[in-house]
């Protein structure tokens, strides 16, 4: 694989130089051309000899909310005085601890492609550990010191997705030995594991199944009792995709099981790289077990014939524990060659990824493994029958194959689709960071209130301060006000949640469910971003937007020139070159640069691959719809 080889070399030598990339195609019969064109893709691998450290500073959202501008800034300046060529300062996308900002990653080329995370920094700590960088010159590693490595997560927020917590190692894995079981009958040692489930499926959820609304009948084709069983968990459970889209999981599944073909792959998708999303990261670090059982009994189930996990190479611990595990379950016998003694194999790999937002897009991510450069394909044909290699391809969220050991084990499901509050199923991770006292991944029931979440789980609002705007799915969704105009919402829902006559809607009582959002017209993901009453939203909505130009895989025309020319446009806000009234034309939203953001908008939205060219605008657009008085204080005074 040309993407490993290429992180073996950078390991090694700190770089990719030209001498080992010939050597690599002399060895593997690579035309050079084909190892280049995927080197220059990736912004992780280098291909000249950097300074002998490299200090890379992220400035998204809660970074920048923090003050990671300005740390840069002086972090630079202070690089520039030195008169050697050992360091470089750079700026960074998000690094994927929005909880603990300012964040950054220090590398020394002594040590091949070894990154260390340090966070919550300020200048004095980071100069401390630059310091220490650059005198390091022995073979070792970069001191712990104040990195990542030392941080401790809360363990004692209750996670229910974890069927197995407080039982020995030796019972996990449950849901696989209970398919071989009943599907072979074989006599395996289960030791004092809960009993077997029956196989049948009950009346009622055949009914339901029966129906056409429920998109049921797929499963009734299914001839094998034990996968029927796992997918009516799945439907009874409500399981929705937990990487954005909110699809019916099971839907997804039986896609792939019906597409025809003798190889077929699962991916799970652990390159979580937007800004404020960083829950797949703690379920990798806490309960990779749960990842690794959730892609083999998709396996099983779909009769795969191998698995991947993808994690984006900033997740180095991740990725040390989801290999820890791996090796684990292939001593268990339930992955790897003759699953429990059977003679089906189900190997399971994890693969480094060499980084990037756009690796997230599920295209991408699947040229990624290919060895290709991560541009995303057109749609359809769709990945569940022409994926990986063209193969069908099962690709889900690390959360989604998460929860499947306990919707699979408990209560066939029923447990999960009662979990969440009233009307809603099911319970879901989410991360939420910026102005609040205690920012991290929560799992939450559905349904609960946004005020809930900040008030009950992230400790409140830091230092009393008043909520100003949120973001609901990192940038993707833009900002909204704590207060928002009615006119930003649906008709139904504002028909069926608000009083006649009111004109506002307060985020805080907003219900946190996909598919209520959805109804309320508004996009919501899993990672959370709160701004206090002081945040400047220009420059968060600037900062939002360079994130989309410096991301864009540049593949589209309209991505690539529009994210820029947004880029642009926002830049002369900032620096006053616009007067409010070239900014607002006559007020309707249609004229002035306001109605020239909404028609770039459209035009991406109409024009473009994937979805980062949908969502480019948001912050901009966003902003100038809501935030007024922050755009006219910068045209008076340069700042909001
Ligand atoms: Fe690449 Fe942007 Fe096109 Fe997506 S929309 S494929 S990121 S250029």
């Amino acid at each position: 694989m040309i993407v490993q080889h290429l992180h073996e070399i950078q390991h090694r030598c700190g770089y990719l130089p030209e001498n080992e990339l010939r050597a690599l195609s002399a060895r593997t019969g690579t035309r050079l051309y084909r190892l280049q064109e995927v080197a220059s893709f990736f912004p992780h691998f280098r291909l000249k000899q950097p300074p002998r450290v490299t200090v890379r500073i992220c400035r998204d959202m809660s970074c920048h909310l923090r003050g990671a501008c300005e740390l840069l800034e002086k972090t630079q300046r202070a690089a520039s005085k030195r008169s050697d060529d050992q360091l470089v300062v750079e700026g960074a996308s998000c690094l994927g601890r929005c909880d603990r900002p300012p964040v950054a990653m220090i590398s020394n080329v002594d040590h091949g492609d070894h990154e260390q995370v340090y966070t919550d920094l300020d200048k004095e700590k980071l100069a401390n550990v630059i310091k220490a960088a650059i005198k390091k010159n022995d073979d070792q590693p970069l001191a712990d010191g104040d990195s990542d490595k030392n941080w401790q997560p809360d363990q004692h927020h209750v996670w229910e997705i974890d069927p197995y917590a407080g039982k020995p190692e030796s019972q996990r894995y449950a849901v696989v030995r209970q398919m071989v079981q009943q599907t072979r009958g074989l006599d395996l040692e289960l030791g004092d594991m809960e009993e077997p489930p029956e196989n049948d499926i009950p009346q009622e959820v055949l009914d339901q199944l029966a129906d056409p609304d429920n998109l049921g009948p797929p499963i009734l084709q299914e001839p094998d009792p034990e996968r029927k069983r796992i997918f009516a968990a799945l439907f009874t459970g409500g399981l929705l995709g937990m990487g954005g889209a909110g699809g019916r999981a099971y839907k997804k599944w039986f896609d792939v099981r019906k597409a025809k073909g003798d190889q077929k792959y699962v991916v799970c998708n652990g390159d979580e790289s937007e800004p404020g999303t960083f829950k797949d990261r703690e379920i990798l670090l806490r309960a990779p077990h749960l990842v690794v059982e959730g892609v083999i009994v998709a396996g099983l189930v779909l009769n795969a014939t191998r698995g991947y996990i993808y994690i984006r190479h900033e997740f180095q611990e991740q990725i040390a524990a989801v290999r820890q595990e791996v090796a684990r379950a292939e001593r268990l016998g339930v992955c790897g060659e003759h699953v429990l003694g059977t003679d089906r194999n189900f190997p399971v790999e994890v693969f480094v990824s060499p980084g990037g937002y756009i690796c997230g897009e599920q295209t991408a991510l699947i040229q990624a493994l290919e060895d290709k450069r991560a541009e995303p394909r057109n749609r359809p044909p769709e990945l569940q029958t022409n994926g990986l290699w063209d193969r069908p391809t099962l690709l889900n969220n690390v959360e989604t194959l998460a929860w499947v050991p306990s919707i699979a084990l408990r209560d066939e499901g029923k447990w999960f689709s009662a979990a969440g509050r009233a009307k809603y199923q099911g319970r879901r991770f989410y991360s939420i960071s910026g102005d609040v006292a205690r920012p991290g991944a929560y799992e939450v029931p559905n349904g609960i209130t946004l005020r809930e979440l900040i008030n009950d789980h992230a400790g409140g609002m830091r230092d009393g301060t008043e909520l100003k705007a949120v973001a609901l799915s990192g940038p993707s969704g833009g900002f909204l006000p704590r207060m928002l105009p009615v006119e930003y919402l649906t008709e139904g829902f504002v028909n069926a949640t608000l009083d006649a006559g009111a004109t506002h809607f307060d985020m805080l009582d907003m219900e946190l469910d996909i598919n209520a959002s959805r109804k309320m017209g508004v996009m919501m993901g899993a990672g959370m971003v709160m701004f206090g009453e002081t945040a400047d939203m220009v420059s968060a909505a600037l900062a939002c937007t360079e994130f989309y130009r410096n991301e864009s895989c540049g593949k589209c025309v309209p991505c690539r020139i529009g994210s820029q020319k947004l880029v642009e446009l926002m830049t002369k806000i900032a620096d006053r070159q616009f007067t409010l009234e070239e900014i607002y034309g006559n007020g309707n939203g249609a004229s002035g640069l306001r109605g020239l953001v909404r028609d770039l908008a459209d035009t991406m939205r109409l024009t473009t691959i994937c979805g980062l060219g949908f969502v480019a605008p948001s912050p901009f657009s966003s902003l100038l719809d809501h935030f007024r008085d922050d755009v006219e204080a910068y045209v008076k005074n340069g700042k909001s």
